[in-house]
């Protein structure tokens, strides 16, 4: 191929823009590391992840969390819309205008009956029952926040353009808000979104992860009649839920090996000698994208089942939450990533490593230590080796979305468990928490400045859409679920706001 002199110019041109651009990137990416590694900086976001680790705050009741990371947004110059999609303590936080617009999703609830102790090595619950923070989202709400914060700390100095939202999610642990903040049009326009969780590990994601599942309660009614007296008399809601999870537990084994489905009987009657009237079960019902509305179908069937065989009523099916696996994007992974292998992993002390040596002998795991090298970008796996879900699945397909997993969490400690709420706080977290920070700002940094890489992330998505076009799976009517946790949580604050931990 032949170029004119004004084509060889042109090259010129673009590819002296191109390398300018990148150097350009280089420094605005050392300063956000730089500010990001300042003492003062990593200490001031350590304490608001340990004040919402303190809180507890169950899905839907994260009202101290949710107005602590919307006052540091704020206080930082961020333009907050709060109560979004039908949640309380759902916000976006918006700085800047215009095109590119940069999300970072933020979480911030806590798991029910884990509460531990922090640093501890053996089982020692703070409070008794207690919710606690057994998946670090303490943590990952703090982090996209201070992400966000030093990414607009670069746009005002060098004065970039383009939008950064951070969007407060909340329940993610029940998996509720995301498909409602897509439902409500909170993604629409967003370009590109860094997805975050923490991790004993440093490395960014991609491709299918995950289960698509609904989390649905199905409520029976029947009579009530004296359960000596005249038995027959009556119809025992508790009956329908009793053959229901029969029938659903026969079921498992004609379903692909992909599912999984869990339940527990919120309600079941109050007294053996009175027929119990009202009884309701909740259940998870997890499958792949393209087996999930199959797999809900036989589950209501057997629901319905359960009602003609008990002569009661199915008198509600609350769909609660409906979401899709995660199908994350490969080319904003290996951005994500380049810039994990440059800041590494944070270097832990001798005091960190025989605290992480300590918990593994207790849980009978390899005493190896912290994690010391950062993660390479694997293919993802071939086999399903899904089962879990999260609920930003229902993001991935409405815009480019990868995950950063950043570390603090002692390898070997069980999710959803108290070994990793003894992990997920002071300064073994602090450091986890201010790498993932600056993996997701420097990443912010590269989207705003690169739009040649951004191009390239949206080129896949579009590609990867004409066969995985988003249809939601929540019903028209299902609304977020707002009263769930809020008796757990009045019973369990005073008690964990007697039981602080006091630095
Ligand atoms: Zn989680």
């Amino acid at each position: 191929m032949k170029f004119s002199p004004f084509s060889k110019n042109l090259i010129a041109v673009l590819f002296l823009l191109i390398v300018s651009q990148s150097l350009n990137a280089q420094k605005q990416k050392k300063y956000v590391l730089d500010w990001l590694s300042q003492h003062e900086v990593v200490e001031e976001f350590g304490k608001i992840s340990d004040e919402i680790w303190s809180f507890a705050e169950l899905g839907l009741q994260e009202f101290k969390s949710s107005a602590l990371l919307i006052n540091t947004l704020e206080k930082e110059g961020f333009k907050v819309e709060k109560g979004l999609a039908g949640m309380p303590t759902c916000f976006v936080a918006t700085y800047g205008s215009g095109k590119p617009v940069i999300g970072i999703l933020a979480e911030y609830d806590a798991l029910p009956m884990i509460s531990q102790n922090p640093r501890t090595t053996t089982k020692q619950p703070l409070v008794e029952g207690a919710p606690g923070h057994g998946c670090g989202h303490n943590l990952m709400g703090t982090a996209a926040s201070a992400a966000a914060i030093a990414a607009k700390k670069a746009m005002e100095k060098y004065d970039i353009k383009g939008t950064i939202k951070v969007f407060g999610s909340p329940a993610e642990e029940m998996l509720i808000s995301r498909p409602y903040m897509v439902r409500a049009g909170l993604f629409d326009g967003v370009d590109a979104v860094i997805n975050n969780h923490t991790s004993s590990d440093f490395g960014a994601r991609y491709g299918v992860n995950g289960n698509a599942m609904y989390s649905v309660i199905f409520s029976f009614s029947g009579k009530t009649a004296h359960g000596a007296g005249a038995p027959w008399a009556g119809r025992s809601a508790l009956d329908a839920v009793e053959i229901m999870n029969i029938s659903t537990n026969f079921l498992r084994e004609h379903l692909f090996y992909t599912h999984r489905m869990h339940y527990v009987i919120p309600k079941g009657g109050e007294a053996p000698n009175v027929v119990p009237d009202k009884a309701s079960v909740w259940y998870f019902i997890r499958n792949t994208d393209d087996r999930l509305e199959d797999m809900y179908e036989r589950v209501l069937n057997c629901a319905k089942g359960a009602a003609l065989a008990t002569g009661t009523e199915l008198s509600e099916i609350k769909v609660m939450t409906a979401i899709h696996q995660s199908h994350e994007n490969k080319a904003l992974a290996e951005l994500m990533d380049a810039n994990i292998q440059q800041i590494g992993m944070p270097e832990w002390t001798v005091e960190e490593h025989e605290f992480a040596k300590a918990l593994q002998k207790e849980l009978g795991k390899k005493e190896n230590g912290m994690s010391k090298e950062v993660s390479k970008l694997n293919a993802p796996k071939s086999v399903f080796t899904g089962g879990g879900s999260s609920d930003h699945g229902d993001v991935t397909l409405i815009t480019p979305t990868s995950t950063i997993r950043f570390p603090g969490v002692v390898p070997g400690a069980i999710g959803h468990n108290w070994s990793n709420v003894a992990c997920n706080y002071g300064s073994l977290a602090w450091k986890g928490l201010n790498a993932g920070a600056k993996a997701m700002a420097t990443t912010a940094i590269d989207l705003l400045t690169q739009p040649k890489e951004l191009q390239k992330i949206r080129d896949e998505f579009k590609e990867y859409s004409k066969e995985h076009p988003y249809k939601t799976f929540l019903p028209k009517d299902a609304v977020p679920p707002l009263d769930i946790n809020e008796e757990l949580m009045k019973k369990y604050i005073p008690l964990l706001e007697k039981n602080r931990i006091e630095e």
